[in-house]
């Protein structure tokens, strides 16, 4: 089950270890060409078995939709388990589903927790724990977290965060990324990877002109692939001219994305897969963010700032003292594990099933 982008790119390795005896169900959320086209491509992923239709609906309407129509596709195609992945609805709708269909679920990237009631994806993870039948947690972290919640025992298991394997296996070469810098003029270490979407930064205009206005007062280029809905708020906010100090672009793939973030200075944004990514490519980011579910790199790898100063003043910081920082986290573990995430993720459903 999967509805959007970093589902796609965290459920790529178990999808591929399954080979056909996987069945792919794409929610539909993200299934345009940039979002989620472009990812099955660069994964080598079939085309998902079967795509329903809810985009551009309200959060309680897609979850309640893909229950309906996930419930008659597994009353007629009953699948021997369901895997959900994060804190999406389409996770969440995949969860309520297998769950009244009592199908054995599993949940890939269980325990992650920001403990803050505001975020609807908290919620999500919550309710997908508990339903799920075995949580595969990243990390020690979040496996304290499902046993907080009485969550514990064989239905948890350590396995890494399948986004090392999906990293290792796309971010180009030294030379491909050189080439890469090269076409679109940028120095190495000399430049800023920003992306936002999260709804309380671009949904509000304050927040939005805030986060742009800082990141075209930095004194490196910031390069900004734009989220499709970023791209409609700075339109509906009419904030279109302070794009003009920044090197905006739709989308990109993701191959391009890692190649651009592994040789930024550093990296700025609200999503939760960039602040892994950080610890994999050892590249710092500064999270816009007033709470994270990844406290694992806190302190490391990342750092949460409101929208506003805070950006500019932590980005001159980092600028100060750049190639120490480079250093410093080129010699820091990173806490999601050695590639193996989606290896343990399989053994551990093939578990279940025998159970
Ligand atoms: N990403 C990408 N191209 C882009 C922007 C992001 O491939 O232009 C990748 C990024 O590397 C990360 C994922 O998309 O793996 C993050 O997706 P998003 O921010 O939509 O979701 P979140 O991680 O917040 O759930």
């Amino acid at each position: 089950m999967l509805g959007t982008r970093p589902e796609i790119i965290k459920l790529s390795g178990i999808a591929q270890l399954l080979g056909p005896a996987a069945r792919i169900v794409h929610t539909g959320q993200h299934y345009d060409h940039d979002l989620a086209g472009s990812f099955f491509e660069e994964y080598g992923m079939p085309a998902p078995d079967v795509v329903l239709g809810i985009g551009g609906v309200s959060r309680g309407a897609q979850i309640g939709r893909v229950v309906a129509q996930l419930d008659r596709h597994f009353a007629d195609h009953p699948p021997d388990a369901v895997i959900v992945q994060g804190d999406t609805n389409a996770a969440l709708a995949g969860a309520l589903a297998a769950n009244a269909g009592a199908l054995p679920l599993l949940h890939v990237e269980a325990g992650l927790r920001s403990h803050d009631r505001r975020m609807p994806e908290e919620h999500n993870r919550v309710l997908v724990d508990h339903l799920a039948d075995l949580c595969c947690a990243p990390t020690e972290v979040s496996r304290a977290n499902l046993a907080a919640e009485g969550i514990s025992g064989p239905r948890v298991e350590i396995t890494g965060n399948t986004v090392v394997e999906a990293v290792r296996r796309l971010l180009p070469g030294r030379e491909q990324r050189r080439a890469l810098l090269d076409r679109m003029g940028l120095r190495a270490g000399r430049f800023v990877l920003g992306t936002f979407h999260r709804p309380e930064n671009v949904d509000d205009p304050l927040c939005l002109e805030r986060i742009l206005r800082e990141l075209a007062a930095l004194p490196l280029p910031v390069v900004l692939p734009l989220h499709p809905r970023t791209a409609q708020r700075v339109r509906s906010h009419d904030l279109c001219p302070l794009l003009d100090g920044l090197r905006v672009l739709p989308p990109v793939r993701h191959a391009d994305f890692l190649g651009l973030a592994a040789e930024s200075a550093f990296m700025v944004s609200d999503s939760g897969g960039v602040q892994e990514e950080a610890s994999v490519l050892k590249r710092p980011v500064l999270v816009v963010r007033a709470s994270t579910e990844r406290p694992e790199v806190l302190g490391t790898f990342s750092e949460l700032v409101p929208p506003g100063p805070r950006i500019g003043e932590v980005a001159t910081g980092w600028i100060a003292e750049l190639e120490a920082l480079h250093g410093r986290l080129d010699r820091t573990p990173g806490p999601y594990g050695d590639g193996s995430a989606s290896r343990r993720s399989v053994a551990a459903l093939q578990r279940l099933l025998r159970r």
